[in-house]
């Protein structure tokens, strides 16, 4: 069970999904052009057409947290 680090309450399990990797970074972009940039995280793992990596969901704040690797 995960508690939500915000409010607290028992966050939904799940996973974060998406048809193309999903990066986390320090700076927004434009666009999403290789190479990675200095501080950006790849946080889901290809399987085939999806991207996808474990995370929790808080309906209360509406926030997800995910985790890589
Ligand atoms: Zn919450």
């Amino acid at each position: 069970m995960m508690l939500c680090p915000w409010c607290n309450q028992e966050m939904e399990a799940g996973f974060l999904m998406s048809g193309k990797p999903v990066v986390f970074g320090p700076e927004e972009r434009e666009a999403m052009l290789w190479p990675r940039k200095k501080g950006e995280i790849k946080l889901t793992r290809q399987f085939w057409t999806i991207a996808r990596t474990p995370a929790w969901h808080c309906a209360g704040c509406k926030r997800v947290v995910a985790e890589y690797e």
